[in-house]
């Protein structure tokens, strides 16, 4: 079953769908692959009793990879074999309330994976590319931003240099790290004698001096052509996000990324208030009432999920259609954790949500993307389609064992730990 191809399983269909014959896939089994090299992303495979017929959804967490495992080989799969594979909205429902307490990061994943699979599934049935069962493409490709970083100016202004003369017409900017800008040296002051010991402390003042002095640097050079946004990783005290929105205004960014935690959305009616710089949040949310304020509401400029951990393409397709009713633009996170599979469901979004606004980049080694035969190509700032049915890509098992290191597996991850000169955590 695993040996065959997408395109295959369309010819050997075409006569039962040219005899009318229906086709009803039930599922037989969900199985998860753990692949990169340190076992951080994780596609599932929804397999059907229809030869050569499954589909692959994208369960990828950094940090609980095990656990997501656990809950679709354990809770999940047991109660959807033998369903129908065609009813992609029922299913989801229905998983989405199967363990009473929902809106969960860990369940949330797993349903995306299954819903994305599923989605896979019903575009291979019907011979058709995802992006033209949500309603067809409204654009060539999608444009996506970059991320340009440099521990000074003048090495972060060569970077986004780099990054416009390969195409980019959106470039994020960052002063090393996240919270970069930010950090006093080792032994600064402010810091108590008792000090624990931790590398740099982050400091609000600090950031609120660098950042907008790193934007004046970059239109000074480079003008207002390139359209530019800033990552401030929720590192702020919320009135000073307020604050660094406001002074940043004169350079008119694209759009300033999660400028506030989840637990603060509220200080987004005081920034709407005082500036317009554009806001972009939302890759942490994984609930409903975290996005709804912020669209209904109209206080954000982009929403910024990310696909795997709202729930999968019925959901997010569900938040953009919201959002577009409220002018509210996509921006689907992406980046460095994410794989190609979430990054094509992503891509299907991007084509046929009107709203779109751009899609975050990601940064795969050739030798990760050789597990992914039919990924979405990434080509001087556009990531591409193709017009296979489905997802449009599959994934080579073989080649995703190999790349896989057992024992870095085993390791678990965590999100790196900044603090304040007394000790305190930042939220990241
Ligand atoms: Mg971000």
């Amino acid at each position: 079953m695993a040996g065959v191809e997408p395109a295959a399983y369309n010819v050997i269909h075409s006569d039962k769908l040219q005899n009318k014959e229906k086709l009803v896939a039930k599922i037989t089994g969900i199985r998860c692959i753990r692949t990169r090299v340190n076992g951080t992303w994780v596609i599932v495979k929804v397999l059907t009793d229809q030869p050569g017929l499954y589909g692959i959804g994208s369960a990828s967490d950094h940090y609980l990879a095990g656990t997501v495992i656990a809950a679709i080989e354990q809770s999940i799969a047991p109660r959807l074999i033998g369903r129908d594979a065609s009813r992609i909205e029922d299913i989801w429902q229905s998983t989405f309330t199967s363990t009473y307490w929902r809106n969960g990061s860990i369940l949330n994943t797993a349903l995306a994976a299954i819903d994305v699979a599923l989605w896979d599934i019903k575009g291979k049935e019907a011979g058709l590319p995802i992006y033209q069962l949500l309603g067809g493409p409204c654009r060539a490709a999608v444009p996506c931003y970059a991320h340009a970083g440099g521990e000074d100016v003048v090495a972060l202004e060569d970077d986004v240099r780099r990054y416009i003369e390969e195409g980019y017409s959106v470039i994020r900017c960052q002063m090393g790290q996240y919270g970069g800008g930010g950090f006093l040296d080792g032994k600064q002051a402010g810091a108590p004698r008792n000090a624990w010991p931790h590398p740099n402390a982050f400091d609000d003042e600090a950031y609120l001096e660098n950042i907008p002095a790193m934007f004046a640097h970059l239109r000074d050079k480079l003008g207002f052509g390139v359209k530019l946004t800033h990552d401030v990783h929720e590192h702020l005290h919320p009135h000073n996000a307020v604050t660094l929105a406001k002074l940043l205004e004169p350079y008119r960014l694209f759009f300033l990324e999660d400028a506030l935690p989840p637990e603060q959305i509220a200080y987004f009616r005081l920034m709407r208030q005082q500036c317009t710089t554009p806001q972009a949040m939302g890759e942490l949310f994984i609930n409903p009432h975290e996005w709804l304020p912020l669209i209904t509401e109209r206080l954000i400029d982009f929403i910024r999920c990310r696909v795997s951990k709202v729930g999968g393409i019925s959901q997010a397709h569900k938040i953009a259609h919201l959002a577009e009713w409220y002018g509210v633009q996509t921006a689907w996170q992406e980046g460095g954790d994410n794989d190609p599979v979430n990054q094509a469901a992503a891509m299907h979004l991007d084509l046929t949500n009107w709203n779109f606004g751009i899609q975050e980049e990601n940064h795969f080694a050739p030798e990760e993307l050789d597990v992914f035969p039919g990924h979405p190509v990434l080509e001087g700032g556009f990531l591409y389609p193709n017009d296979q049915p489905g997802l449009g890509l599959d994934i080579d098992e073989e080649k995703a064992a190999r790349l896989l290191d057992p024992d870095r597996a085993t390791r678990p991850l965590y999100m790196a730990e900044d603090r304040r000169a007394d000790g305190g955590m930042v939220r990241p």
